[in-house]
């Protein structure tokens, strides 16, 4: 992270390189598979999504691989470990919750390269958070930012109870509950109603962030909210 907020403009130019490639071998139908390293399942030619709306489908449909089972596992391998060792140019932010049942390129079905993913319980926001955010949209005109709230969260669960009761969680747990705890007024004691109380408040904090309110006016970036079952895999959009 430090080489890349030290080297943006360094990244930038490298982000501007790639996109003009891929523009270019856009046309160039099967060749474009020489190039890439597309999984042996073989999905459609490799190509970023540079729109909220594009980045939003691509992550649906990888979603919907792994609800179904028929992940492919892309951008997996040493062609695109060769391919993003030297500029990276993620198409989406995924801020979620440490849950190890969680993981966004998993949910999601992605690689290497594909996702910043921001993870801290509960997904809570802080400064420290916001800034890591903030870094994708902002340097590299990443264009879609998800905050991934799931079902059963044990720390929306655990700040619940112990706003409930009064009890102070011990050490820094209790930062994560008092970051929950508007949440928490409006959820009526039902915690899942709480996580997703939550999850859009996150997105609503994040809309007014002032690098990424500009860029969402101009249609450049969305930020959004949604639900991950852990039950079924599925995710479902709630903002
Ligand atoms: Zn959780």
């Amino acid at each position: 992270m430090q080489n890349h907020m030290v080297d943006r403009r360094g990244l930038l130019r490298a982000g501007l390189v790639v996109g003009g490639l891929l523009a270019g071998t856009a046309s160039a139908g099967t060749a474009v598979f020489a190039q890439t390293d597309q999984p042996s399942g073989g999905t459609a030619p490799d190509q970023r999504p540079s729109t909220p709306g594009q980045a939003w489908a691509t992550l649906r449909e990888g979603n919907r691989r792994w609800v179904d089972g028929t992940v492919t596992h892309p951008h997996q391998d040493a062609a695109r470990r060769a391919a993003v060792a030297q500029k990276q140019d993620p198409f989406a932010v995924v801020f979620s919750c440490i849950d190890s049942r969680v993981a966004p390129e998993l949910v999601f079905d992605a690689g290497l390269g594909d996702l910043f993913v921001v993870r801290t319980a509960g997904q809570t926001i802080d400064p420290l958070v916001t800034g890591a955010a903030e870094y994708g949209p902002a340097e590299l005109g990443t264009p879609l930012v998800v905050v991934l709230g799931h079902q059963r969260c044990g720390a929306v669960t655990a700040a619940a109870e112990s706003l409930h009761d009064h009890k102070k969680l011990p050490g820094e747990l209790s930062t994560i509950a008092s970051s929950l705890r508007s949440a928490y007024k409006r959820s009526d004691g039902d915690v899942d109603k709480m996580i997703r109380i939550n999850t859009v408040d996150v997105v609503n904090q994040l809309k007014k962030d002032k690098l990424f309110a500009p860029r969402i006016a101009k249609g450049k970036l969305k930020v959004i909210g949604a639900y991950y079952s852990i039950d079924t895999g599925e995710v479902t959009r709630l903002a």
